[in-house]
C-alpha cells in the first residue's frame, strides 16, 4: 500500500465476530475510512484495516480484522484472535437468532488463548427501530451479567460508532499502561 507511517506507542490488535450480515465489514469502514455500503460484498472483505488514534500523548494503532465471511461456527481460526487485545463482538437487533449465537461467539473467545480480552458486544442496526427483535435493555443486561461493555450503534447513519470504537480501545490501554 505505501504510504508513510506514523510513529505510534502502541499496536492494538482488535478483532470483530458475530454472525453474517451483522454489519461488521460496515462498523470497519466507518471506523477506518468513515464509509457505509449498502451493498456489502461479504467474501471480498479486506482482513483488517489500520486506524490511529491519540489518548493520553499516546499514539495507538489500532489494527482491526475482519472476517471477511468466514463466520460458520469454528471456520475462524486461532491465527484470526492470536495476539487479540480487543473484540467487538457484534449482532444485529433486527435478528433475534444474532443476538442468541453472542452466547456461542463468547465461548469461541473464551476458549482462544487470551482469555483477558476486552470485549464490547455490540448491538448494530439501531436506525431499524421499527423492525427490532431485541431491545435495548436485553443486550445491556446479558453484557452487565458477563461483566463485559455494551452499546448499540447504526453503521448506516453513523450512530455511536466512534464511541464503541473508542470504548474498547481506551479500555484496552486501561488494562495495559
Ligand atoms: P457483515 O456480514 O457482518 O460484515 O455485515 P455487512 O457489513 O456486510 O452488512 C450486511 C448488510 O447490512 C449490508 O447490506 C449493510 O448495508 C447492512 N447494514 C450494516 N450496518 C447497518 C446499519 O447500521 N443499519 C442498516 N440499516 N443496515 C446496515
Ligand atoms: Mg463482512
Amino acid at each position: 500500500m505505501g504510504g508513510y507511517d506514523e510513529e505510534c506507542d502502541y499496536l492494538f490488535k482488535c478483532v470483530l465476530i458475530g454472525d453474517s450480515g451483522v454489519g461488521k465489514s460496515n462498523l470497519l469502514s466507518r471506523i477506518a475510512k468513515d464509509e457505509f455500503h449498502l451493498d456489502s460484498k461479504p467474501t471480498i472483505g479486506v482482513e483488517f484495516a489500520y486506524r490511529n488514534i491519540k489518548i493520553k500523548d499516546k499514539l495507538i494503532k489500532a489494527q482491526i480484522w475482519d472476517t471477511a465471511g468466514q463466520e460458520r461456527f469454528r471456520a475462524i481460526t486461532s491465527s484470526y484472535y492470536r495476539g487479540a487485545l480487543g473484540a467487538m463482538l457484534v449482532y444485529d437487533i433486527t435478528r433475534r437468532t444474532t443476538f442468541v449465537n453472542v452466547r456461542k461467539w463468547l465461548h469461541e473467545l473464551r476458549e482462544s488463548e487470551n482469555e483477558d480480552m476486552l470485549v464490547i458486544i455490540v448491538g448494530n442496526k439501531s436506525d431499524l427501530g421499527q423492525s427490532r427483535e431485541v431491545e435495548k435493555e436485553e443486550g445491556e443486561v446479558f453484557a452487565k451479567t458477563k461483566g463485559l461493555c455494551f452499546m448499540e450503534t447504526s453503521a448506516m447513519q453513523n450512530l455511536n460508532v466512534e464511541e464503541a470504537f473508542l470504548q474498547m480501545i481506551t479500555n484496552i490501554h486501561n488494562i495495559i499502561s
